[in-house]
């Protein structure tokens, strides 16, 4: 009987120079990415393969490796790649992956405790604020992304806004039904949070809004005098910075002026506009955003860091921890305990729904300190800058036509061919999207504006350049002319 098994290396020098060899391949994977597709369909023996039997006996690190680079990294996302402008997908950077690797290897856990990760994000936390202008003393805490940043801003809303003890007597206690408003633009994620929190997606109301997809203002103003009227207790504003489909920014100023007046909770979903406030020239746009009682915020995003990380903040530091804190014996610690592991330090399992939380904070600590500020600012700066560009070149060919206008970073757009049905244009615009796609040339998403199936691009991207944009708009004109050609034959 051995009672001294361990999972470190048997053969520490050779795990070493494995390790080694894995970071020289990422990089050069990582260096030549532009020259690859940049998306590859997963072949069947493939999918199969993932079939295999559960391993009894182990393998060697090395052939693992092997399996790895055949098997698994031919076939990324895309988002990686120069030419991926897809959903809301960051790039990640080289940086980035090394911090998970230091991160990984120290293995805090950052529930709490007076630790060198907990002071890192601490920090993090705090530059954030700083860099969009934030209430220094609001409270905040790294997330996994911002549909749990989103869920967190909505819990410490309703608890607050809950004249009873919420998190004693539950929701059923709630006797008039709680509503919550946002504008038909705002991120699926809001209503996923309404309905975990147990209020029910009917209480999520969403308005119609105006030819700058914000949210009417008017309409939003009378249904809550009609839902008060009706016995509904409206409890928060959610207001977009930066929405999905367009990248269009709510009137925040209108809005957080509503909350206030009519006392309601202003929750900011800023996944990516939020970051806009780095760009000088976005700050009238981002008016209002630092008034909310929440916001919402990616760093996996426009903040280019690999994933997972996002960020909530609240201004009523006591009303984010009075959500969430909850500290059982086996968590003793004496907040006089200076210098030891429970330390004096507040715990963040205190202000979140987690306890084992992972060091996410050390790649932005380390990429902020790399790039500086500055250097964000002038990258998302480009990718407005990118997005106008690739406007222009919409705009500019007769067969192209942009569908929204461009607020921010995301262009939506249209092949356009004269006395075709709808039905077979919204076919068209689907089939490029799919043959840019299966051909490895870039990927783009798809949505609906006005009812119409359009092409989306969504720049996150600090690899694209001048000439991705104009190859990109060279392959879908060709593409939609061969298409059409067929639809004549
Ligand atoms: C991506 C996104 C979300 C959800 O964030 P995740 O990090 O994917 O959980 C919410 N709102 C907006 C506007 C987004 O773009």
């Amino acid at each position: 009987m051995s009672l001294s098994e361990t999972l470190d290396p048997k053969d520490w020098k050779k795990t070493r120079a494995l390790a080694h060899r894995m970071i020289d391949d990422m990089f050069d994977y990582l260096k030549e990415i532009r020259s690859k597709p940049v998306w590859r369909k997963v072949p069947e023996n493939i999918k199969n393969y993932f079939k295999s039997p559960l391993p009894v006996d182990g393998e060697s690190l090395e052939a693992i490796y092997l399996e790895f680079r055949e098997k698994i990294l031919p076939y990324p996302m895309g988002n990686i790649h120069p030419r991926f402008w897809g959903w809301a997908l960051g790039t990640g950077t080289i940086t980035g992956a090394l911090a998970e690797f230091l991160a990984s290897t120290m293995n805090s856990n950052i529930g709490g405790g007076c630790h060198g990760a907990v002071l890192v994000e601490q920090q993090v936390i705090n530059w954030i604020k700083e860099m969009i202008g934030f209430q220094s003393s609001a409270s905040g805490l790294l997330t996994s992304g911002c549909s749990a940043a989103n869920l967190i801003g909505l819990l410490v809303a309703r608890n607050k806004k809950t004249k009873f003890n919420v998190r004693k007597k539950g929701v059923q206690k709630i006797s008039s039904k709680l509503v919550v408003y946002a504008s038909k633009e705002i991120h699926s994620s809001i209503q996923k949070a309404i309905e975990i929190m147990g209020l029910g997606s009917d209480q999520l109301h969403l308005l119609p809004v105006n030819h700058n997809f914000q949210i009417e203002l008017d309409l939003l103003q009378n249904a809550i005098i009609k839902d008060r009227k009706k016995g509904y207790q409206p409890f928060c504003i959610v207001g977009g910075a930066g929405t999905i489909n367009t990248g269009s920014f709510d009137n925040l100023e209108a809005l957080s002026e509503l909350c206030k007046k009519e006392n309601l909770w202003f929750h900011i979903d800023g996944a990516f506009g939020a970051w806009a406030t780095l760009v000088p020239g976005m700050k009238k746009k981002i008016f209002g955003m630092l008034e909310a009682d929440s916001i919402a915020l990616d760093l996996h995003k426009w903040m280019y860091l690999p994933y997972e990380i996002g960020c909530i903040l609240i201004r009523d530091e006591t009303a984010h921890r009075l959500t969430f804190n909850l500290m059982p014996e086996y968590l003793y610690h004496d907040k006089k305990d200076n210098g030891l592991i429970g330390g004096a330090l507040p715990w963040f399992s205190d202000y979140g729904f987690q306890l084992s939380r992972r060091f996410r904070a050390l790649k932005a600590w380390i990429s902020i300190k790399e790039n500086g500020i500055k250097k964000y600012s002038r990258l998302i700066q480009q990718n407005i800058d990118q997005a106008k560009y690739l406007a222009v070149l919409i705009e500019s060919h007769p067969k192209l036509e942009l569908s929204a206008p461009v607020f921010l970073n995301i262009v939506c757009f249209r092949y356009l061919l004269q006395g075709y049905s709808p039905k077979s244009l919204d076919e068209l615009n689907k089939k490029i999207i799919i043959e840019l796609q299966e051909k490895g040339i870039a990927v783009l998403s798809g949505t609906k504006i006005s009812n119409k199936f359009v092409m989306r691009a969504a720049i996150f991207n600090h690899r694209s350049t001048q000439k991705d944009y104009d190859l990109l708009i060279t392959k879908i004109v060709k593409i939609g002319n061969n298409f059409a050609k067929k639809l004549e034959s």
